[in-house]
């Protein structure tokens, strides 16, 4: 008798119901019908396509893009005891024949495929000769051209509909704003597709953003309440992942590089380790993540800005995709605004696209300075707007305080004019100090009515200033990439006094810092907090785990998850049946490691 979606979900996964979405898409897909699928990292996208693939007769085609992801979910379909298999250039010709061979008679449920190989000749003559249950295409924004992961064999796997009409497709991506979804619709031509989207929140992460003082000093304060945890810390430059990686290394934290400038061994070898260890610190250039499917990254934390803020949430998306709660945070200082506008302007790109570039930075800003509740402005991606305030953002749980900045708006902006628009802050500042400098003379700037007006604030309280004014759109860096401000027509609305400007406290944190007290976002997480008298039990629970894992060269979260592990802690089952309705224990697991761990807990 044929199972339903549910009883698969049950006995195979361990999970006792479906997540939003989940069982509409699976009974779309499982009907024989298309569908496109946008839910956020963590979401439970490929239990979409698994359970269609087991339901259905015949191979599930999965194209991916990345090779460390396809052998990540086939180890795990091996670990549910379901037949799956990759192919890809990591195999060799005699694997390869011997994948085909037993895709030929019916082994898989599942196939991974690379797009490259799916689209050569041998593949789709040895498709010919298999029936195919679906087809699904992960990562399905990489047929977009505006993405940084832009594969350009994903524009011909339409040939893949053409081929096979009646065979049902499902596209997958947590990458979702509406020109990149667009996109994937008319490229796929999944136009008679059913589009399912899933709200992007990720509630189990807290974000934080922290003006940039000393970065160095700011990320050990930010680790020593991760400690032995699992994260990944984002830099700009190769040079800066080797120096900070080092630093960390220095002061006793198991952190390693990783960036494109390294050996591709060098690379693949930190990469394992990341995931097959526990509380490793991984410092990257964001061509690290991408694929990472390790569900107990606890913190994801961001040295320069991103792209994006899409990219950003991406980026961060990568901590807490078992669902506990992480922390993403950020350093952000107008020096990084500066070299990211450079960036843009001087860069060789279309006006149009140079544009979009700029909105997006401002974006970024307009969310690093932002003194409401973080989450609407990393939402407005998706088209969702949230209820109310989070409670889980720095903003949400220590309100900054904000000041009526309309003054010193003037008079900076005024400053800008009278100098006439022709330079950045440095210079600025100094005219407002009233500090007669070699530039100050040489362009007479002392002569000026703005100079000396504004001695009431030094540099880093004027740098603020600034900041947020280029953030809140009331002054705009200039086109050719020097650094300089120019007005623009909210500059002139603040200058006749129509509208007032609101502040955060010029370094607000820092001074509240120094009162000794911890900020309540600065609180541990309380990710895994584990009880003194649960320790004992739980460093049980783990060994076991390790164990097991180490005996078959598998990551330990392979086994069980964090989550699944808390649980038994939690609830101490005493028999199979017992631990059979723990979330996360199906039945291939029960039966593998279920008397192994049942010793455990029975023992205590
Ligand atoms: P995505 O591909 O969307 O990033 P995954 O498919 O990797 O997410 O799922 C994230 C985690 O959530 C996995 O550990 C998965 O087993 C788990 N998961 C998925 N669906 C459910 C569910 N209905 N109940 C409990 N856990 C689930
Ligand atoms: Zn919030």
């Amino acid at each position: 008798m044929a199972e339903t979606p549910l009883q698969i979900l049950n006995s195979v996964f361990g999970y006792a119901a479906f997540r939003g979405d989940q069982q509409a898409i699976i009974e779309h897909v499982t009907s024989g019908s298309d569908a496109l699928v946008l839910m956020p990292t963590g979401g439970g996208k490929s239990l979409c396509y698994q359970i269609p693939a087991l339901i259905r007769t015949g191979t599930a085609i999965v194209v991916s893009p990345l090779i460390a992801l396809m052998q990540d979910q086939v180890e795990s379909l091996h670990q549910l005891g379901i037949g799956a298999a990759f192919l890809n250039s990591s195999l060799d010709a005699v694997a390869q024949r011997n994948v085909e061979q037993r895709l030929r008679a019916g082994a898989f449920k599942l196939l991974y495929v690379a797009p490259e190989r799916l689209l050569t000749g041998r593949f789709l003559d040895l498709l010919e000769q298999v029936e195919v249950s679906l087809f699904a295409i992960d990562e399905a924004h990489c047929v977009s051209q505006w993405g940084h992961d832009f594969r350009p064999e994903y524009r011909q796997l339409t040939v893949l509909h053409e081929r096979y009409p009646q065979v049902p497709r499902i596209a997958l991506t947590a990458t979702a704003d509406a020109p990149t979804r667009q996109e994937i619709i008319e490229r796929l031509g999944l136009q008679a597709a059913r589009s399912f989207v899933a709200s992007f929140d990720r509630p189990n992460i807290r974000y934080t953003v922290v003006e940039k003082d000393n970065p160095r000093r700011q990320l050990k304060d930010f680790l020593a309440r991760h400690r032995d945890e699992s994260g990944i810390v984002y830099c700009l430059s190769r040079a800066k992942v080797d120096a900070t990686a080092a630093a960390l290394a220095d002061d006793g934290f198991c952190a390693l590089p990783y960036h494109a400038g390294m050996s591709a061994d060098g690379r693949a070898k930190n990469q394992r380790r990341f995931l097959s260890e526990d509380a490793i610190i991984m410092v990257a250039t964001i061509a690290f993540g991408m694929g990472i499917d390790k569900p107990d990254v606890r913190f994801v934390a961001h040295l320069d800005l991103p792209k994006s803020l899409e990219g950003y949430y991406q980026e961060t998306g990568r901590a807490g995709r078992d669902g506990l709660p992480s922390e993403a945070w950020m350093t952000y200082g107008l020096a990084d605004v500066v070299t990211l506008s450079q960036f843009i302007a001087k860069s060789d790109a279309a006006e149009e696209r140079k544009r979009v570039e700029r909105s997006k930075l401002d974006a970024l800003i307009g969310y690093a300075e932002s003194i409401g509740c973080r989450r609407p402005l990393l939402l407005s991606y998706f088209g969702e707007t949230p209820a109310g305030p989070c409670g889980n953002c720095d903003n949400c749980l220590d309100p900054p305080q904000t000041w009526d900045a309309t003054v010193a708006a003037q008079k900076a902006l005024s400053c800008v004019y009278r100098t006439g628009q022709r330079f950045g802050t440095r210079h600025l500042i100094d005219v407002l100090r009233g500090i007669d400098g070699e530039k100050v003379s040489k362009f007479d700037h002392d002569r000026l009515s703005t100079f000396g007006i504004g001695a009431e604030f030094d540099d880093r309280q004027w740098s603020a200033i600034f900041r947020q004014l280029v953030a809140g759109g009331f002054l705009a860096p200039d086109d050719e990439g020097f650094g300089t401000l120019r007005l623009v027509d909210a500059s002139r609305r603040v200058l006749r006094g129509e509208v007032e400007v609101r502040m955060r406290h010029v370094a607000d944190k820092i001074e509240r810092r120094t009162k000794k007290k911890t900020l309540r976002s600065e609180r541990k997480t309380q990710a895994l907090e584990i009880a003194p008298h649960e320790s004992r039990l739980w460093e049980s629970l783990r060994n076991t785990r390790a164990r097991l894992a180490k005996a078959q060269g598998v990551p330990a979260y392979r086994i069980f998850a964090d989550a699944t592990l808390l649980q038994m802690l939690r609830e101490q089952p005493q028999s199979l049946s017992e631990l059979a309705m723990i979330s996360g224990v199906g039945e291939m697991k029960l039966a593998r490691y279920g008397e192994e761990f049942l010793g455990v807990l029975t023992a205590f």
